[in-house]
């Protein structure tokens, strides 16, 4: 998806800090960062929402979990850290290739 800004920076024609990379899956610095340490975990493969999971895409998102779960600790967040998906213009989706915030480094309020 030439118009796709994770397309891009998986194209590597916009730069980014990445701090983890498998043949699926990206996990790079967010450019605007929201927490002390904020990741986006993207899949390689384009699609935009939860609604366009298919069988293997369910497979994949699983992957990116625990992908998450097994590296957490190299990438600063030991003592936690929050996952958060954003579906939809409603709850502030600005990019349409689905992303995982990975939230941390910090306490996190919640209330
Ligand atoms: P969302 O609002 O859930 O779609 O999240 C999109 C996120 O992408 C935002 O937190 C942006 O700060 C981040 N973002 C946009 N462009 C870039 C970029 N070039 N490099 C890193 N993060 C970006």
């Amino acid at each position: 998806m030439e118009t796709c800004i994770f397309c891009k920076i998986l194209a590597g024609e916009i730069p980014s800090s990445k701090v983890y990379e498998t043949e699926e899956l990206l996990v790079f610095r967010d450019i605007s960062p929201k927490a002390k340490i904020h990741l986006l975990c993207i899949p390689k493969e384009h699609f935009a929402r939860l609604t366009e999971l298919d069988d293997r895409r369910e497979a994949l998102l699983a992957r990116m979990m625990r992908t998450i779960a097994e590296h957490h600790a190299e990438w600063g967040l030991a003592d936690g850290y929050r996952l958060i998906i954003n579906q939809g213009e409603a709850a502030g989706q600005s990019v349409q290739h689905l992303h995982i915030h990975i939230l941390g480094g910090e306490p996190l309020p919640w209330e």
